[in-house]
C-alpha cells in the first residue's frame, strides 16, 4: 500500500525495429518464426486465469499457406460466455481497489516484456496467423501495442489529476470510479495492437473484461494472454472466450452486468450489439457504454498541383500495404485529368514490381488475405469489374487460392464516382480511381464528402494552400483522421489519435484520454469542513 501520485517514465514511441538483411533482429524474428511453424499448439479459453478445454475446436491456419495447421482452438459458447461474466465480477472488487499505481504497473511491465523477450513470439504469431509482413507485424503487435500500454498509463493519470475547484470550507473531489459490470472487448483480426488495447484499457481504470476475440485472430489472441498473464494480470481480470461472434454477443447482451462494450469491426456487426443492447435496455443496471470503431471507405483527393511522385507512393502503400486490410486503408482516389496520364505510368511499374506471397520471405511486401471469404469478396469485386462497361483493371486482378489466400494489388479506374467500388468497403487490396475534370475540384469535395457512408481517414494532396483549406473546410465531417501529403494509414498512438465518426464508429479515439474518459463513471466527492449550525439565512433577520 503506498500513498502517492507517481510519475511513470514520460512515454515515448517505440522504435520500429528495420529487420533489414544482417541485423540482429532480423535473425531472431526468423528463429522464432521457424520453431513457431513447427509446432501445433491447443490453445485453450482463458476464464478466472484458468484454462479451459472444451473439446469443441476450430482448426487455425496460415492464410498465405492454408493446408499448414497453426493451432486447434477450443471454442466457447454461452455457457463460458456466462463463467467469464462470472470470473470478472468475483475479480473486480480486488481489482478495483488496486492502487492505480498496481494496475498501470502490470500493464508498464507487459509493455517492457513485449518490448524485450516477448517482440518475436508475438510478431511471428502475426506474421504466422494474420499473414503480415516483418515490418506490418512489428509497426502493429509490437510498437503499437507497446505504445498503447504506456501511453495509457500516461493519459490515464492526466484523467485522475482533473480535479474540480473547491471553495473556502470545503473539498470538491472526483472519483473516478470504474463503471459497474463488465467491459465487453469485441476484437477484429486485422491488428493484434486493437486485440491488445481493447481490453487492456478499460481494465486499466479498474474495470474487468471479457474479451472475444476475432476467430482469425486466435494464435496472437493466445499469446498476447499469455503475456499479460506473465506480466501480473490477477485472475479474472480479462476473461478470453473464443467462439462464434453470434452466439457469444448474444449471451453477452443478455447479461444485466453488461457495463460497456468496446468494439472494433465492421459497421453491421457493431450496428447489431447497438441494437441487441436497446433490445435489452431494460435489464441492465446502467446504461452501457458503447464504443465501436468500425468500417471505412478512406479516400485520397488530389489537386491539379500534388506532388505525383509522393502521391503515387502514398497510394500504393496506402492502398496496398497489408493487402488493403487496415481500416484505415486507401480504397478510393480523386485524381485530376491533368495528372492522370503521367501518374497512371508511374503507377503500374509500381504496382506490378510488388512481391506477393509467403510473409517468412522477407522480400515480399504483400502476403494473403485473411480468409476464403475475405478472397471471395475481392474475388467477386474483381470479377463484377472486368465485366463492366463503366470500370476497367488498370492494374492487377489475378486471384490465386490454391496454396494461399492471394489477390494482387488491383487498381480500378472507374467512370462514375458511385461505382459500387467507390462507395462499398472491400477490406481488401483493391484501389478504385475516379478521374475528375480539373475545372471541377469544388464538385469533387462534394463528392468525396458525399460518395460513401463512412467517415474514417482521408488524404488530400495538393502544394498550393488554398485547396487545402478548401479541403479541410469542406470535408470537415468527412474523416476523422485526415492527412495532408500524408498516406491515409499508420497513425501513431500519442501522435495521431485515432477513430472516424458517420458509420465509421463512435470516434473515441483509442490510446487517448478521450477513450479512457469512457471507462469510468466519476463520483464527486464533497465535503464540508464546518457545516452551519443554524437552519435561517441572514437575510432573515
Ligand atoms: P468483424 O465485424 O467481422 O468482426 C469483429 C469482431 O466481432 C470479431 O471478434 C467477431 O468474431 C465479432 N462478431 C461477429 N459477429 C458478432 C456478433 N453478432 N456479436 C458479437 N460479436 C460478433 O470485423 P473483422 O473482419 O474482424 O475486421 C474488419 C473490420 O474491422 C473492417 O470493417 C474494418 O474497417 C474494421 N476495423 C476498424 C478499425 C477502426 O479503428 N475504425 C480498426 C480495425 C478494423
Amino acid at each position: 500500500m503506498t500513498d502517492s501520485l507517481a510519475h511513470p517514465l514520460f512515454p515515448q514511441n517505440e522504435p520500429v525495429k528495420t529487420y533489414a538483411p544482417g541485423s540482429p533482429e532480423r535473425a531472431s524474428l526468423q528463429l522464432r518464426l521457424g520453431a513457431m511453424a513447427q509446432e501445433v499448439p491447443e490453445l485453450p479459453l482463458i476464464l478466472g486465469g484458468h484454462p479451459v478445454r472444451t473439446g469443441l475446436m476450430g482448426s487455425v491456419a496460415m492464410p498465405h499457406e492454408h493446408r499448414h495447421l497453426l493451432a486447434k482452438a477450443h471454442l466457447g459458447g454461452a455457457q463460458e460466455l456466462l463463467q467469464a461474466v462470472d470470473a470478472a465480477r468475483k475479480a473486480k472488487p480486488a481489482w478495483s481497489e488496486l492502487p492505480w499505481e498496481a494496475r498501470a504497473a502490470i500493464f508498464l511491465k507487459a509493455a517492457d516484456l513485449l518490448a524485450g523477450p516477448w517482440r518475436d513470439t508475438l510478431n511471428a504469431a502475426t506474421m504466422l496467423g494474420q499473414s503480415k509482413t516483418c515490418h506490418q507485424a512489428e509497426i502493429d503487435s509490437a510498437c503499437e501495442l507497446i505504445d498503447f500500454l504506456r501511453f495509457n498509463v500516461h493519459f490515464y493519470r492526466q484523467l485522475l489529476e482533473q480535479q474540480p475547484q473547491s471553495s473556502a470550507g470545503c473539498w470538491n473531489r472526483l472519483d473516478y470510479r470504474p463503471l459497474e459490470g463488465f467491459v465487453f472487448a469485441v476484437t477484429p483480426f486485422n491488428f493484434t495492437a486493437i486485440a491488445g488495447n481493447l481490453p487492456t484499457a478499460p481494465a486499466l481504470c479498474g474495470n474487468t473484461i471479457v474479451w472475444k476475440p476475432a476467430s482469425t485472430a486466435l494464435y496472437s489472441a493466445h499469446f498476447l494472454m499469455k503475456l499479460l498473464q506473465e506480466a501480473g494480470l490477477p485472475e479474472g481480470v480479462i476473461n478470453l472466450v473464443a467462439g462464434p461472434g453470434a452466439t457469444i454477443g448474444e449471451a453477452a447482451l443478455a447479461s444485466p452486468e453488461l457495463a460497456g462494450i468496446h468494439f472494433t469491426g465492421s459497421s453491421e456487426v457493431f450496428q447489431g450489439l447497438w441494437q441487441g443492447v436497446s433490445r435489452n435496455l431494460e435489464r441492465y443496471r446502467c446504461y452501457p457504454r458503447l464504443v465501436g470503431e468500425t468500417g471505412g471507405k478512406d479516400f485520397i483527393l488530389a489537386h491539379p498541383s500534388a506532388d505525383q511522385e509522393a502521391l503515387a507512393v502514398a497510394m500504393v502503400r496506402g492502398a496496398f500495404e497489408y493487402q488493403g486490410q487496415k481500416c484505415s486503408a486507401a480504397s478510393r482516389a480523386y485524381i485530376p485529368a491533368s495528372l492522370w496520364p503521367l501518374l497512371r505510368e508511374r503507377l503500374v511499374p509500381m504496382v506490378e514490381s510488388i512481391r506477393m506471397g509467403d510473409v517468412q520471405d522477407f522480400s515480399n511486401f504483400m502476403g494473403a488475405v485473411i480468409d476464403a471469404k475475405a478472397f471471395a469478396t475481392q474475388r467477386e469485386a474483381i470479377e463484377e469489374a472486368r465485366h463492366s462497361t463503366e470500370a476497367r483493371i488498370l492494374v492487377g486482378g489475378g486471384c490465386d487460392d490454391r496454396q494461399g489466400y492471394f489477390v494482387e494489388p488491383t487498381i480500378l479506374e472507374v467512370s462514375r464516382p458511385d461505382y459500387p467500388t467507390m462507395e462499398r468497403e472491400l477490406f481488401g487490396p483493391i484501389l478504385s480511381v475516379f478521374v475528375y475534370p480539373d475545372d471541377a475540384w469544388k464538385e469533387t469535395l462534394g463528392l468525396v464528402n458525399s460518395t460513401s457512408p463512412y467517415a474514417l481517414t482521408g488524404a488530400i494532396f495538393a502544394q498550393d494552400r488554398q485547396p487545402i483549406e478548401e479541403a479541410l473546410k469542406t470535408l470537415r465531417q468527412a474523416a476523422g483522421n485526415i492527412y495532408i501529403n500524408d498516406k491515409p494509414t499508420g497513425a501513431v498512438v500519442g501522435q495521431q489519435p485515432f477513430g472516424g465518426a458517420r458509420r465509421s464508429g463512435t470516434n473515441d479515439k483509442a490510446g487517448s484520454l478521450l477513450n479512457l474518459l469512457r471507462w469510468v463513471s466519476p463520483r464527486t466527492i464533497k465535503e464540508t469542513f464546518a457545516p452551519p449550525k443554524d437552519y435561517r439565512y441572514p437575510f432573515m433577520a
